[in-house]
């Protein structure tokens, strides 16, 4: 077996092999983004060409979900990751959804079969279940007891000519010890006598997992493997499934965990787990491939922020550790509100709020070209609020007073400031009522002075008018600072507001 200290001495072919069983998970996502940094990054930096194929793996009928291949690759393409061979590019290996490609597989294991290497197994699943039973009696670890591995010729002719079903085992050796190496967790051995006879092609003719990632994967000239860690147990098998196929396994690496906050898997019960939930949140690829990029590597252990760029010019292998990361949801918002405060651009950032206030009802489809009126509306809110902003999503709950023509109804009572009364509240809204008539609200400096000079002349204190008048315009007792927001709510709102908020208070007194 080669030891392929060097990761890469040659042109890189990796894949990301999902099964279409459902939403893409993080875990998955960071796979994929490790596949495409070794081939788009570290292998191109080396003077190498780095494909990256996208393989669907389809092979467990009962676990396939309607729709989640498409998914798979559309939340991907958002993710910002691209691949040069898949299902929906074709390519030299096509095709790239193995059950499109059953025959391969199944003259595979007839191949094994014809060489001794694999075998005919026509056990019931009643005595499998009967074996499972007596195992776990007996505290062995459960695993199948390889009685078809030895039954005789005849037998096996006779019950294909009786048409009995079966399944097609691999035929470990027995004893003796399998290698495998790993570029980011070194050799392991493995003592074959504690491997089973994995099931490589099914009854229904469909292969396992096992067998069809094995042909695949020299099929299409992968050179690295890289995927989860939950595979460690099966890589030996796959090596000797290679060498029974007479092939050189491509070198393998596991990607680190990626356990809970607290530990454990990472499951539902901790918060969203799938990539397409933190899309609808509003996180933005950009911050979830930073943040998912410092799962399980570093460059330095300091350095935070990396664009997608710095990460194609700086991530290796090698930086890779065996070690599990920790899932940090706080971690991963703060890095989503550094992109949205300090990275993006306004009008970049404002293109993405954009969908979710069409979704809210607060935009039409025509704030959707940077070009229009309903844009730059959108933007000049955006650039007020974008320093509370954490996620795209609360941008519809801060942003609503400003895009609709009416305030939803708000309590009378928050327009009159603690030590404060009705009167004195209403004495101040007509004075600000009169400010807003006779001067622009664009000019902040010029309104603000005319203000601080009212609330002089009416002996209060500002905040006993500036309250008012911010419940007024906004029907909440927080905003950004007043005269920005009355800036951006414009005179014909602010006044109409105004008023309607004198009336509120005359009538509910
Ligand atoms: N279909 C497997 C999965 O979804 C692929 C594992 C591999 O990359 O070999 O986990």
């Amino acid at each position: 077996m080669s030891n392929p200290t060097i990761a890469i001495d040659r042109d890189v072919r990796v894949r990301y092999a999902p099964s279409p069983t459902g939403l893409l998970h993080v875990g998955g996502a960071r796979t994929t983004l490790f596949n495409w940094l070794f081939a788009r990054g570290e292998a191109k930096r080396l003077g190498f060409d780095g494909a990256m194929i996208l393989r669907i793996e389809d092979t467990d009928r009962n676990r396939l979900v309607e729709g989640a291949t498409q998914g798979i690759l559309d939340i991907l393409s958002w993710f910002g990751i691209d691949w040069d061979e898949g299902p929906d590019v074709g390519g030299p290996y096509a095709p790239y959804v193995q059950s499109e490609r059953l025959p391969l597989y199944q003259q595979g294991a007839q191949e094994l079969i014809d060489k001794g290497l694999a075998y005919r197994c026509f056990c019931s699943p009643q005595r499998l279940q009967q074996l499972r039973e007596e195992q776990r009696q007996k505290g062995l670890p459960p695993g199948y007891d390889r009685h078809c591995r030895s039954i005789a010729k005849e037998e096996i002719e006779a019950k294909l000519a009786a048409g009995e079903g079966y399944v097609v085992r691999f035929a470990m050796p027995r004893d003796g010890t399998t290698e495998v190496y790993d570029l980011i967790r070194g050799e392991s051995t493995f003592q074959n006598a504690n491997l089973e006879d994995l099931v490589l092609l099914k009854s229904d003719g469909y292969p396992t997992y096992h067998l069809a990632n094995v042909i695949d994967d020299h099929d299409m000239q992968i050179t690295h493997i890289m995927r989860g860690e939950e595979w460690i147990p099966t890589a030996p098998v796959h090596v000797r499934l290679y060498h029974a196929f007479g092939w050189e396994p491509p070198a393998i690496a596991h990607m680190p965990l990626i356990l809970a906050p607290g530990g454990g898997k990472l499951s539902k019960r901790h918060g969203s787990t799938a990539m397409e939930e933190f899309k609808a949140q509003g996180y933005l690829p950009e911050a979830l491939m930073n943040y998912l990029a410092l799962l399980g590597w570093s460059l330095d252990g300091t350095t935070e922020i990396f664009s997608r760029e710095e990460l194609l010019a700086n991530w290796s292998l090698e930086r890779v550790s065996p070690s599990p990361a920790t899932f940090d949801y706080d971690k991963l918002r703060w890095f989503n509100q550094q992109y949205i405060n300090h990275i993006l651009t306004l009008d970049d950032l404002t293109a993405r709020v954009v969908p979710f206030l069409i979704d809210a009802g607060l935009a039409t489809d025509g704030a959707l070209d940077p070009s229009n009126a309903e844009f730059a509306r959108v933007r000049d809110v955006t650039a007020v609020l974008k320093d509370r902003l954490v996620l795209l999503s609360d941008a519809p709950d801060l942003m609503s007073f400003f895009l609709v023509d009416e305030l939803p109804p708000y309590d009378a009572a928050k327009l009159i400031p603690k030590k404060s009364d009705a009167t004195q509240a209403l004495t101040a809204l007509q004075g600000a009522f009169a400010v807003f008539e006779a001067g622009a609200v664009d000019d902040e400096a010029a309104i603000e002075a005319s203000l601080r000079e009212l609330a002089e002349k009416l002996g209060l204190k500002a905040g006993q008018l500036f309250m008012p008048i911010r419940v007024a315009v906004t029907g909440r007792t927080e905003s950004p600072g007043l005269f920005e927001t009355l800036r951006v709510i414009g005179d014909d709102w602010v006044r109409a507001r105004v008023r309607a908020a004198i009336e509120l208070l005359s009538t509910d007194g």
